[in-house]
């Protein structure tokens, strides 16, 4: 399929004998890109991926390149956004408010690069250009109108000459100065990005899911819930009543000037930035001012890889000519300046047919609904299956074998279905059934009163013993090297495993004669299960494949009480009562060791000799008790798993991310950013790796290391 699935076909645009329509092409282009305009500027719903609507835009391009003759002043190539809507007054922006080109790799960015000194060396201003690079905020245009220091208006981008008046909303902003710092001009506009951080954006997200559950129990309709913050945030900021907007967290980038009455410009761009940051202005820490294209390079792809460690999301990094009087003289299109350009970050959302939907049953016997697609190429790697979590998300979302899908995959998150494109649904598409029975064993499949998960039931359920076997040898539990779902298959197959305990007397011999097995792999392969005996009793209680009882579970209660007979004999007031497990987890951990069955596998372990103790009981002074320290980056003379236990030791935390509670953050070396901008952002105070142990001895900020 083509990039934008049928919605980019060309060939209902082919003549008779096979030639290309070029006026019919143009024109149905144009239709669709104002289509899908009116989609995502003013109703905030675009029904297509970014990437598949800039695949239309760049066709409509090359074919005006090549007719140019057919291009018209209000082509989508030549128009900035689209019209504004009635909802809110207009405004007529002082300075235009422009759309920026785009390189879609480094030779588009050479070009540009290469075009830029050219148009310069043919105005007779030879010499080294200096960049300045910054991140392109995925979120809406916003120009604010500073009067005497207050802020007087504040309006979207609209069509770039007029705009919409969302000052009331805009003020609801805490980013955003109402007032602006010493010496501010008579007339100041500034031009920023309004966004929704990510942690607001899925707050979001499961306000509304929980919404619709309520609005579901009330027989009433729920709201879509939003599929991504870009469109989240234009929607929050786009309300009728200011105080929505004010719930929903939004935050705000400056980048830009706009007029500027009663001071002096000042000569550069970075110049202005810091200028606006005195005043009071929000400008992202990570703009960078560089001196060659390659330098640029680097950065780009820098944000390649480090896209998903930022608190917001980009879709590219904005490269901007620095020197001002450079700027003005390059000038601009009808459409986007010359002396800028955005480098756009490879799509991580793209659309693909949906050829089927499958349901796989894991080691607790959860159901979980999976997309087969048309393999597409996103976020980096090639998806041909992508999660659909469980039933509800198949209902909510609709999708269908045979619709066209939106596919997302970001970073290292498993690529998830967004939703289908309806508009590409063909007629009279059956609506996808969750099966009544396990796609293994065909028993039932049930779901509980209150649970969102469906269940295969059935204890001898063969994908959830292979499941359950694969999950005891796996890295968080015994970490069995060369015991992996493939190797648990073929020994379920030849009888030589039933369940986790048979691990521990496999049969060595008949192993040897299977073929690609060989004296190494199964003296290896012993060694690995001997070795498993000694993990830390939490990877057991992990391995055992308890409902609800996770790795951080597993801890807490190797930790609480002690040994493995202790957690089998407590009662569920005894397990509720450890810290770190609440009642659902208690009572599932009792249920399981109640079952007789569960108490012999259990007991065949302890023949075999596997760890049952707990950790040894701290001795050391508990300076840190009930306060939270998260490491970040290396710190000299530790692992992060031994930095984390020291704290532990000292009866602290040492929690993976940072939040309000965060007592310190220590900072090593190569630290992770978005940790860091968090701790800045909610005044946690950091600690230097060199201030470490001061911090374990004594429970207090050392001093002159924090910030
Ligand atoms: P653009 O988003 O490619 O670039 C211009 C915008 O970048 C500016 O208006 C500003 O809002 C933003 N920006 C963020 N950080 C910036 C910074 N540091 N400096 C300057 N600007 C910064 O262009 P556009 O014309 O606003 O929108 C076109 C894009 O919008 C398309 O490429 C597509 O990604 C998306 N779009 C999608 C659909 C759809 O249906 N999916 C429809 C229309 C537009």
């Amino acid at each position: 399929m083509t990039a934008a699935g049928s919605t980019a076909d060309p060939d209902r645009d082919r003549s008779a004998d096979g030639e290309m329509d070029p006026v019919g092409r143009i024109d149905d282009l144009r239709e669709q890109i104002r289509g899908h305009d009116r989609r995502y500027y003013q109703l905030d719903a675009p029904t297509i991926p970014d990437a598949d609507y800039d695949a239309l835009v760049r066709e409509l391009r090359s074919l005006e390149v090549q007719h140019p003759d057919l291009i018209t002043p209000d082509s989508p190539t030549q128009t900035v956004g689209g019209p504004v809507l009635t909802q809110f007054s207009p405004v007529t922006h002082a300075v235009r408010m422009m759309s920026l080109d785009n390189a879609m790799d480094r030779d588009e960015l050479r070009a540009w690069g290469e075009r830029t000194d050219r148009r310069l060396a043919s105005l007779g201003l030879d010499g080294t250009v200096r960049y300045v690079c910054e991140l392109k905020i995925d979120g809406l245009a916003m120009s604010l109108r500073y009067e005497d220091g207050d802020l007087v208006q504040a309006a979207t981008r609209g069509d770039g000459r007029t705009g919409e008046d969302v000052t009331a909303n805009v003020s609801t902003i805490s980013d955003i100065p109402t007032r602006l710092g010493a010496h501010a001009p008579t007339v100041l506009e500034v031009r920023g990005e309004v966004y929704l951080p990510l942690e607001a954006f899925r707050r979001l997200q499961e306000q509304t899911v929980a919404d619709n559950a309520a609005a579901d129990a009330a027989g009433r309709k729920g709201r879509p819930v939003p599929v991504n913050p870009r469109n989240a945030g234009a929607g929050s900021l786009r309300q009728k009543d200011p105080t929505v907007t004010a719930s929903r967290g939004l935050s705000f980038w400056a980048y830009q000037l706009g007029q500027v009455v009663g001071a002096d410009t000042p000569p550069t761009h970075s110049a202005a930035l810091d200028w606006l940051r005195t005043l009071g202005l929000p400008v992202n820490p990570e703009t960078r001012i560089l001196d060659s294209l390659d330098e640029v390079y680097d950065f780009c792809d820098h944000w390649v890889e480090h896209r998903h460690d930022l608190p917001y999301e980009i879709d590219g990094v904005v490269v901007k000519v620095d020197d001002l009087s450079v700027q003005s003289a390059l000038g601009s299109t009808s459409k986007a300046p010359r002396w800028a350009i955005a480098y756009k970050l490879p799509p991580e959302e793209r659309t693909t047919t949906l050829l089927d939907i499958q349901v796989s049953i894991g080691r607790t016997g959860k159901a979980t609904p999976f997309a087969v697609l048309e393999p597409v190429f996103v976020g980096g790697s090639t998806v041909g299956l992508a999660t659909l979590h469980n039933q509800d998300q198949v209902r909510l979302k609709d999708v269908r074998p045979g619709d066209t899908v939106i596919v997302r995959k970001a970073g290292d998150v498993i690529p998830e279905v967004v939703g289908p494109v309806l508009e590409l649904r063909p007629d009279g598409l059956a609506e996808w059934a969750f099966p009544t029975e396990c796609p293994s064993c065909g028993g039932p499949l049930v779901r509980s009163e209150g649970e969102a998960q469906t269940r295969c039931v059935n204890p001898d359920c063969p994908q959830k013993v292979l499941a359950r076997i694969a999950h005891f040898g796996s890295r968080g539990a015994m970490d069995i090297e060369g015991l992996g779902e493939q190797q648990v298959q073929l020994f379920l197959e030849l009888g030589l495993l039933h369940d986790v305990a048979d691990v521990y007397s496999l049969d060595y011999e008949r192993i040897r004669e299977l073929p690609r097995y060989g004296d190494t792999s199964v003296r290896n392969l012993r060694a690995a299960v001997e070795a498993s005996k000694s993990r830390p009793l939490a990877n057991l209680l992990f391995g055992l494949n308890i409902t609800h009882l996770g790795q951080a579970g597993g801890e807490a209660l190797a930790e609480g009480l002690g040994s493995l007979p202790a957690i089998m004999d407590a009662s569920v007031d005894d397990l509720a009562a450890v810290d770190g497990v609440g009642p659902v987890v208690a009572a599932s951990i009792h249920d399981f060791f109640g079952d007789p069955a569960n108490r012999r596998l259990v007991q065949r372990l302890i023949d075999a000799g596997v760890n049952i103790q707990g950790p040894e009981r701290s001795v050391l002074p508990q300076t840190l008790s009930g306060r939270s320290v998260v490491v970040t980056g290396s710190v000299p003379g530790h692992s992060r798993e031994s930095a984390e236990a020291a704290v532990k030791a000292r009866g602290g935390k040492s929690p993976g991310s940072v939040s309000k509670k965060t007592f310190a953050v220590v900072v090593g070396d190569d630290p992770g950013a978005s940790k860091v901008t968090k701790a800045e952002s909610l005044g946690v105070p950091m600690v230097s790796a060199a201030l470490f142990e001061e911090l374990l001895e004594t429970g207090e900020i050392p001093t002159g290391g924090g910030s």
